[in-house]
């Protein structure tokens, strides 16, 4: 690990401070508008969201708001000029330079174990952009993207959130990401309508079931879990993204956990890698992003510009939604 920025840190500015032994679960349901998600009935975010915070995200100006670059900046720390993901068929070489945040804790943590699942196969195997997490991890078969109608993606992603509470009920999985994708596909075929916002609740089904099966670990009490759910970018009203309407940039992120309140709203993608790994006092500082809260005001105007809290169109934008 020569030259490794990565190391186990005591720069209090990089540590969570957690009483019990940590476990972090991040949660990606690709596509999903924020006006979307606030017309869904999505009772297991709301909880989240409760104990912690919800928040519209500003798609960073340096990633096209599409799936590969940003979800590699999820995954990596760095935007697009850096992991040179710039959409979702190629794999750039400079990618290979990143390693995604639960590879990078097992090098500096080598007792612990990580998850990765996920229905859209190139964020953990070698396909179109992929794998984005360096890891790699477990995807459902056939690949949904093969049919890529409703029913391919609902199996999927209900396969992903099957195997997935298996292992987070049974398993002690230090970090783990976990994605859904039928929401982003069911924009993409149908629009943004009745279909998606359907599409949206089903995915806080899944959602549910994980909360669940960390609820009924038998060590439950003993664990300190932080709890990160996000999307990657919105949809224009009939489908579709890539562009730089607001609708499209805005995406969301929500969290709970130690040392998360509702003041915690000054997030970017790039801040998951950091906060993650802070959360098991390992410092990130190649990384883009900084822990959640640690983004101070003025550099948060400087690298979002002052639309980040602004909340997305009206929320009747969603033609026919409701
Ligand atoms: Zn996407």
């Amino acid at each position: 690990m020569d030259g490794c920025p990565y190391e186990l840190s005591s720069e209090p500015s990089t540590v969570v401070d957690v009483m019990n032994e940590p476990h972090v679960l991040v949660v990606g349901i690709d596509g999903v508008r924020f006006d979307s998600l606030g017309a869904a009935a999505t009772p297991a975010l709301d909880r989240i969201a409760r104990e912690g915070f919800l928040t519209p995200v500003r798609v960073h100006e340096k990633n096209a708001t599409i799936s590969g670059p940003v979800w590699a900046t999820v995954a990596t720390g760095v935007y697009a000029d850096r992991h040179r993901v710039t959409g979702n068929s190629h794999h750039p070489v400079e990618l290979s330079a990143f390693q995604d945040f639960t590879e990078v804790l097992r090098a500096a943590r080598p007792e612990l174990q990580t998850m990765i699942a996920a229905s859209w196969h190139p964020l953990a195997t070698r396909t179109e952009c992929g794998p984005l997490f360096s890891s790699r991890g477990w995807v459902p078969m056939p690949d949904p993207e093969e049919a890529n109608d409703a029913d391919s993606w609902v199996r999927a992603d209900d396969a992903v959130a099957e195997y997935a509470a298996r292992r987070l009920k049974t398993e002690n999985l230090a970090i783990s990401f976990v994605y859904f994708g039928e929401a982003d596909v069911e924009a993409h075929n149908n629009g943004t309508g009745a279909g998606y916002i359907s599409a949206i609740e089903r995915c806080d089904s899944r959602l549910n079931a994980l909360l669940e099966a960390i609820e009924a670990r038998p060590n439950r009490h003993d664990e300190d879990w932080t709890i990160i759910v996000l999307t990657d970018h919105g949809h224009l009203d009939a489908g579709g993204h890539g562009g730089e309407t607001d609708v499209e940039r805005t995406a969301w992120m929500a969290a709970s956990g130690t040392g998360l309140s509702s003041g915690s709203t000054a997030v970017n993608h790039a801040d998951i890698f950091p906060h993650t790994l802070a959360i098991f006092g390992v410092a990130a500082r190649g990384s883009d992003g900084v822990p959640f809260g640690a983004r101070q005001e003025a550099r948060h105007e400087t690298l979002q510009g002052p639309r980040l809290n602004t909340a997305p169109a009206s929320p009747h934008n969603a033609a026919g939604s409701r």
